[in-house]
């Protein structure tokens, strides 16, 4: 591991292995987070008829005075009549704007007056929404890439559509290697230590709308890493393991990917935490050897495999950065960029961001109520106060 690359080459190697996952319809109801594939287009206007904005009467515009009612126009029931000068129509809102009629005087400007109404003027259009104003005919009302939050599965059911194109979700196969772990719950036999990386990495996949497969535990052979490695190979797009990737006796799971015929792409990261990574691919499957400690597993896999999961589906590997200035003076480190967990202030100008505490990476609670990894590269001394940082938000 004497050539560590810079996160940023790291990044790169990783997606430029990635390649799309096909796609497929999906019904809007399970679209939630899924990665749209198509380019989302109207058949129809939004809204598909001039309506009104409030309730009130549709009337001709400057038509002040009493005006005979000929009758009413609700949301879904229009009102089949023609409104002609000194004429108005009772209407809702959402309700067709009937013909001849070209505005809506509000309920509160206007007076009963013995089975008419007398109005104020209003203006030409006041209170209509016309036709096509939120979406025309023909738009492409989200494009391909878009992730499929309620708003946007909102925006494909207001024109009309029952199901999006959406790419495959990744399908992620987490290995956990180590002697020493036990299932929480379990008794705690002594120099055990209870797994937290397999919650921790079920949670970010999850997160990154990709669908956990299997999780396996091995122990520290080469024969129960390889076949553990292997099952996971088989059966997911990515996967990842935990341990066992640096220089120990003890440590298999480089040496397995190699004789899975996994190819190297990098190992060694000028990251902290997060050195050893490791990375290869066999066909499309892309494999990474993420370090054991907690908080590297962690922060290894949010550098590297979130944004090649994004990208496996077709949306914006970088969608998740942002810069925010520090609160506090904090060393560098000499030799490798320091991937601090901070919490997130938002001010004036911007994000203010202040480290969580003791930062080792054996201390997962520095996670805890995290909102970003802020990125302090390598150097002399100290990125001061009011410097600008890279982010990654949690
Ligand atoms: P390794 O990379 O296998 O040497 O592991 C580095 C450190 O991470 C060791 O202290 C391990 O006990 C710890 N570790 C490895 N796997 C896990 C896990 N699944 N959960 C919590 N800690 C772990
Ligand atoms: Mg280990």
């Amino acid at each position: 591991m004497s050539d560590l690359i810079a996160v940023d080459e790291a990044r790169r190697r990783v997606l430029a292995e990635v390649e799309l996952l096909p796609a497929g319809p999906v019904a809007l109801a399970d679209a939630l987070e899924r990665v749209l594939a198509e380019d989302m287009t109207s058949a129809i206007d939004v809204p598909p008829f001039d309506s009104s904005a409030m309730d009130g009467f549709a009337v001709r515009a400057a038509d002040p005075g009493v005006l005979r009612i000929l009758g009413e126009s609700r949301a879904g029931h229009p009102a089949g009549v023609h409104v002609e000068p000194g004429t108005a129509v009772r209407i809702s809102t959402g309700a067709v704007v009937p013909p001849g009629a070209q505005a809506v005087v509000t309920l509160e400007r206007t007076e009963p007056a013995e089975g008419a109404v007398r109005a104020e003027a209003v203006a030409l259009g006041e209170n209509v929404r016309r036709a096509g104003e939120d979406v025309t005919a023909g738009d492409v009302v989200l494009p391909a890439g878009t992730v499929l939050g309620p708003a946007e599965l909102g925006v494909a059911a207001s024109v009309g559509r029952s199901r999006a194109q959406c790419t495959a979700r990744p399908r992620v196969a987490l290995v956990m290697t180590g002697d020493e772990l036990a299932e929480p719950g379990a008794e705690l036999a002594p120099g055990r230590i209870y797994s937290s990386n397999a919650r921790v990495l079920a949670g970010l996949v999850q997160r990154a709308g990709a669908e956990l497969v299997t999780t396996e535990q091995a122990g520290d052979t080469a024969q129960a890493t390889r076949d553990a490695l292997d099952r996971a190979l088989a059966s997911a797009d990515v996967v990842c393991a935990s341990g066992g990737v640096s220089v120990g006796p003890h440590d298999h799971v480089k040496a397995a990917l190699g004789d899975l015929s996994v190819t190297e792409r990098f190992w060694g990261v000028r990251l902290r935490p997060g050195k050893p990574t490791w990375f290869g691919v066999r066909d499309r499957v892309l494999a990474f050897g993420l370090p054991g400690n907690p908080v590297s597993a962690l922060v290894t896999f949010l550098l590297f495999v979130r944004p090649a999961l994004a990208a496996l589906q077709g949306a914006d590997p970088a969608a998740r950065r942002g810069r925010g200035r520090l609160t506090e003076a904090v060393s560098r480190n000499p030799r490798r960029d320091e991937a601090l967990r901070v919490t997130l202030d938002a001010r004036d100008d911007g994000w203010h961001v202040t480290p969580t505490g003791p930062q080792g990476s054996h201390m997962l609670t520095s996670v805890v109520g995290a909102d970003a990894l802020a990125m302090v590269t390598a150097g002399d001394g100290h990125a001061e106060a009011g410097h600008l940082l890279d982010l990654e938000l949690l």
